[in-house]
């Protein structure tokens, strides 16, 4: 069974305007059929007034989602039922209640879809015996209007059935799209080999914590780490050996640090730690504390502060630069951007 009640907000609203749309079009519409069918003026406003209510209701922002839906249904099925009326029971004008039902399942309720039902089955059962002839306008119905009743209510519950395998379908699709976007999102952001962060992440997050920086007034410092003569451990070890290394850097590092900070993996073995409200003194307790805790290889890092004016890519520059200069002064030591 479908849950029911999965329309965001947004989308519930839309859909509700538009069916409330429709309801008011069959409140001029139903006038006019019952003039054409030769009803006064106030007998016809009589007809439709009902109709008006419910969409007045409908509409009305103090009720709840639910209420308003429920309006607006009770408003669709009573178009239906005067349809009919005006009609004279004629078969084709139960047409009109399929048609409601159908429009009724977009609101993906219960609420509403079990209203319409049951009003389909009470008003066919009570009208088509207390009024034979405003339901149905055949003589083996009007002879027995309990079974004819029956029969109509039979067959609006196979399209409701219908309708609801349908609607079942397409939640099951919506909730498993959903979960296959959500995966792929994950996907996309995460480093497959150490498990965090990628450099997309970092790009994304970059400029965005630059800006919440620039108005909270508070520090950000950039590390760029790099593992010292990698490739020579990979030339020695295996590329195996090498990526376990990698792993369990990227893990040991991670644990060293807050949560708010961004471990990421700028690319092949190095990795840029972002430092949000961090003042450099504590920035480079930090990094001192990676260094000490990095596995089976020595690191060197470049560490630079922002300077509350440079764009991040400037701000990456020069903590590379400072990573050049660590190399260059022996490796497994951090250096600070000038
Ligand atoms: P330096 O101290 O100057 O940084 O020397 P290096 O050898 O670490 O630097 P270089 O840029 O010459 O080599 C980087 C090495 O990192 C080469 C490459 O094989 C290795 N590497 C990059 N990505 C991976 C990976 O995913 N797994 C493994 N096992 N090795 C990687
Ligand atoms: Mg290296
Ligand atoms: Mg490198």
């Amino acid at each position: 069974m479908p849950t029911g009640q999965l329309l965001t907000p947004e989308v519930w609203a839309r859909r509700h305007r538009g069916i409330i749309w429709l309801l008011w079009l069959h409140v001029g519409g139903v006038t006019v059929f019952a003039l054409a069918r030769g009803k006064g003026l106030a007998h016809a406003v009589a007809e439709v007034s009902p109709m008006a209510a419910f969409a007045v209701a409908a509409a009305l922002p103090g009720l709840g989602r639910r209420a308003r839906s429920a309006a607006a249904v009770l408003g669709l099925v009573t178009a239906s039922a005067v349809i009919v009326h005006l009609s004279g029971g004629v078969v084709e004008a139960h047409f009109h209640f399929f048609v409601m039902i159908g429009v009724i399942t977009l609101y993906q309720d219960w609420l509403p879809f079990g209203l319409a039902l049951g009003y389909v089955v009470i008003h066919h059962s009570l009208l088509g015996v207390l009024v034979p002839t405003g339901v149905f306008n055949h003589a083996a119905a009007l002879r027995s209007p309990w079974k004819w009743a029956l029969i109509h209510g039979a067959f609006v519950l196979a399209a409701s059935v219908a309708y609801l395998v349908n609607w079942r379908l397409s939640e099951r699709q919506a909730i498993e799209i959903n979960r296959l976007v959500s995966r792929l999102e994950g996907l996309a952001r995460t480093d497959p080999l150490t498990g965090v962060p990628n450099r997309r992440v970092l790009e994304e997050e970059l400029p965005r914590e630059l800006e919440r920086a620039r108005r909270m007034g508070t520090g950000v410092c950039l590390a760029m780490i790099d593992l010292d003569n990698f490739k020579a451990y990979n030339d020695r070890h295996g590329h195996q050996a090498g990526d376990l290394v990698l792993k369990e850097a990227a893990s040991a590092w991670r644990a060293e640090v807050r949560s708010t900070d961004l471990l990421a993996r700028y690319g092949g073995e190095e990795f840029v730690l972002l430092l949000p409200a961090c003042a450099l003194d504590d920035a480079i307790r930090i990094v001192e504390r990676l260094r000490l805790v990095t596995p089976l290889v020595t690191c060197s890092v470049g560490l630079a502060r922002w300077d509350f004016q440079e764009a991040s890519e400037a701000l990456v520059e020069r903590a590379d630069q400072a990573l050049y200069a660590a190399k260059a002064g022996g490796r497994n030591r951090h250096v600070l951007a000038s």
